[in-house]
């Protein structure tokens, strides 16, 4: 994690841009949010820092959207760099939001689990939770529905996403793994915060899970996951590099092998 983007958030800039679709990357070089224009309104996928809202805001807005329109914000989880610009939008905006139910208890009883402290500030961007999510849950609104599975692991309530996107005639799948991290998953940290290590286990089968599912576009929770930002250097007339549906079973594999490693598991 970059040590300085909570204190030099204009280093992490990104110009949005549309990904295919009605889908758009309005996140920045560190960590994404995702606009859906639903014809009836606005999805944001997750709302980064509270010291980058400011970039998301206006990411929104340079894209010819009103960040008024946004009736929805999905979190893939209920860590600092996925969810504290949502205080501010709420406050904005009568945007409503959604949270993996097992999540809920690290906003309400143990802020120091929301990832603030190792950004080396504290969680003080509460909002209430309007809709939690569990397994299988979908969000509807206009052309997009979006269904939820849980994928514990990094956090208790980590949320996958799965929605449809178009262009012309044609119909593709995105998927996210909402929270793929081995940061929460050291025996440091789990002895530090007094978890245990059944959330490893969980991960892995979390992997077992969403490796069932098949997804043409990949989107990282994190630009780096899905490689967001070459792709969209490598974006043409001719060629959409987001449309790729072996990036997913690839991220997944890897990530299946790194945490084997990280756990000492063989084979
Ligand atoms: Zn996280």
């Amino acid at each position: 994690m970059p040590a300085d983007i909570c204190t030099r958030p204009w280093e992490y800039r990104v110009e949005p841009f549309r990904i295919l679709g009605n889908l758009y990357y309005v996140g920045n070089r560190d960590v994404s949010s995702h606009l859906i224009d639903t014809g009836e309104g606005l999805i944001l996928l997750d709302t980064a820092f509270p010291q980058t809202v400011y970039l998301l805001l206006e990411s929104i807005r340079e894209l010819g959207f009103d960040p008024g329109e946004i009736r929805w914000i999905v979190h893939s989880h209920a860590h600092y760099d996925h969810c504290g610009g949502t205080r501010a939008i709420v406050e904005l905006t009568s945007a409503k939001t959604a949270l993996g139910r097992d999540d809920l208890f690290m906003l309400t009883d143990r802020p120091e689990l929301t990832w603030a402290p190792e950004y080396g500030t504290e969680f003080h961007e509460f909002f209430a939770v309007d809709r939690l999510m569990q397994d299988g849950d979908r969000l509807a609104l206009g052309n997009t529905v979006i269904e939820c599975l849980h994928a514990p692991g990094h956090t208790p309530g980590v949320l996958a996403c799965f929605f449809e996107v178009s262009e012309g005639a044609d119909r593709y799948v995105v998927g996210t793994h909402g929270g793929p991290g081995l940061n929460t998953l050291t025996e440091t940290y789990l002895t530090q915060y007094g978890l245990t290590f059944d959330a490893r286990t969980q991960y892995l089968d979390s992997l077992k899970k969403l490796k069932k599912r098949h997804v043409d576009i990949f989107i990282g929770a994190h630009p780096g996951q899905s490689n967001t930002l070459d792709k969209r250097q490598g974006m043409t007339d001719a060629a959409n590099p987001f449309i790729d549906a072996t990036a997913w079973p690839r991220f997944l594999a890897q990530l299946e092998a790194n945490a084997r490693r990280a756990f000492g598991i063989e084979g």
